[in-house]
């Protein structure tokens, strides 16, 4: 950092989770005395307290403490360490939309019972981080504001008034941004945080909608910032390319999944279904299999269609004809003998999942077909699989360390459904928004460093700041 930050800075930014992978996210503000965390995620996988954010940053230490959480989307990354962060800290103030709440009182308790049910089966030796009982608790403390509201951040001990206010980030069902104005001696100051964004319009959720007016400190994220790829496939082409290997597997008599995230890419992916059936490119009478988690957010989806954003409040998730997934290896082999599309999470694959375990039954044969629609990082099982095709002559593939490798003969094509916004859109964003400092965080260590490089040449005159977990730095620099 440059001589402009010498001097105490009375507000700054420490990341307690790890910032070069999309793993915790969980950002602490101090500014003047109050203490704000942007998000409290865990990391989705890893188990325990190893999935934590580092708490204790701010716990052990007496001149930190805070007031109040935002929590920008339920993505289990921003929302999954919630429970222990309000056990940290019980005083705590927590904000989001309506629809996150709504998520959040499914997701939660989802993440108890997985964690319990793992320790019971003997899949994970971690000790559950909380359980269903505490959640109803405090689901009653979660205070919900409408976009663009204008509600209070001060804390008890904070010198100056700080206001926050949630702006439409796109991505998924709920998401926002925070856009925070702190009152000082002088001047405000404003900060804005992107949460997990997506400018551009998807088929059910809307782009983002996020200020005009210049900010002081940008903390964006930086997921797609080392995909060169991203911003020059448009989502129509890429409609096109689904729709037509959906059309040559389900022609074939062969079965396609797609593995997808439970909240998001999952109804996303239902509604293209729905048009690719009304235009013809798949079969009235091919079943669409959902399941679990999936269901319970589609759900939230369509009652919540009328008070979020929408590109067609009309269109329910629910209104598209799906089956729930056959009982048994039976019912599960009968299925797979014609046609069908499996929609199931996880996004990534993880071990135990649906996506993987059908997944699974699939890869050995020719005529089947695993379409990938959503991020998978390095370490993914659909990373894995996306990767060991076209590796000689036989390639094959690990999706489950107690099944062993696999033929992997089964079709394996990759989509670009993000919803994230690609590099030029952040990129865009930052024109827009001209902060003296940005802070890059949920990108790994390629792609935040292809946007701090481009970001340092670009705006010479910004402060671009890449910090590790634990590190801190001036939210922004100090003046005179
Ligand atoms: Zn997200
Ligand atoms: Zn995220």
């Amino acid at each position: 950092m440059g001589d402009r930050d010498a001097g105490p800075a009375s507000a700054t930014f420490l990341p307690m989770g790890g910032t070069d992978e999309i793993g915790a996210s969980c950002h602490f503000l101090n500014i003047d005395g109050t203490g704000i965390l942007l998000d409290a995620g865990a990391d989705p996988e890893l188990e325990g307290q190893a999935s934590l954010p580092d708490i204790d940053l701010v716990r052990r230490r007496s001149d930190r403490w805070v007031d109040h959480v935002l929590v920008s989307h339920a993505h289990h990354d921003h929302l999954g360490a919630l429970p222990v962060v309000i056990r940290s800290f019980p005083h705590v103030m927590v904000h989001m939309t309506r629809a996150t709440r709504d998520l959040a009182d499914i997701l939660l308790p989802a993440s108890a019972k997985l964690q319990k049910k793992r320790l019971v089966e003997g899949s994970s030796s971690a000790q559950p981080l909380f359980d269903t009982e505490e959640l109803g608790a405090y689901s009653y403390l979660y205070l919900t504001h409408e976009l663009e509201a204008t509600f209070d951040l001060t804390g008890l001990r904070g010198a100056g008034r700080i206001e926050g206010q949630l702006l439409d980030a796109g991505h998924v069902l709920g998401s926002a941004g925070l856009l925070l104005t702190a009152h000082g001696p002088d001047r405000p100051r404003r900060l804005f945080y992107t949460g997990d964004t997506g400018m551009r319009s998807q088929t059910i959720i809307r782009g983002a909608r996020y200020p005009e007016e210049p900010v002081d400190t940008l903390v964006m994220e930086a997921t797609l910032g080392a995909d060169p790829d991203a911003e020059k496939t448009s989502r129509r082409l890429e409609e096109e390319r689904l729709g037509e290997a959906l059309r040559e597997v389900l022609s074939g008599g062969g079965c396609a999944v797609l593995p997808v995230f439970a909240l998001g890419r999952g109804q996303e992916i239902i509604a293209l279904l729905d048009r690719y059936r009304k235009e013809g490119v798949i079969g009235e009478d091919v079943p669409i299999y959902s399941a679990g988690l999936l269901r319970a957010i589609s759900d939230v989806y369509d009652r919540t269609r009328f008070s979020t954003p929408r590109m067609d409040e009309e269109f329910q998730v629910f209104g598209v004809e799906q089956k729930r997934l056959p009982r048994g290896r039976g019912g599960m082999a009968e299925a797979l003998t014609r046609p069908g599309i499996f929609v199931l999470g996880s996004g990534m694959m993880f071990e135990r999942t649906l996506s993987n375990r059908i997944a699974q039954e699939v890869v050995e044969h020719e005529k089947h077909a695993v379409l990938l629609v959503g991020f998978a990082r390095d370490d993914s099982p659909a990373h894995r699989l996306l990767s060991a095709t076209g590796n000689g002559q036989a390639p094959e593939v690990l999706l489950d360390a107690s099944r062993g490798r696999q033929a992997l003969r089964c079709r394996v094509v990759r989509f670009r459904f993000s919803g994230h916004s690609h590099r030029r859109d952040l990129i865009a964003l930052v024109e827009r928004l001209k902060p003296r400092r940005i802070i890059l965080v949920h990108g790994e260590t390629r792609a935040r460093g292809w946007m701090a490089d481009n970001l340092r040449y670009f705006y010479p005159e910004m402060d671009v700041c890449v910090p590790d977990q634990g590190e801190e730095v001036p939210l922004w620099p100090v003046e005179g």
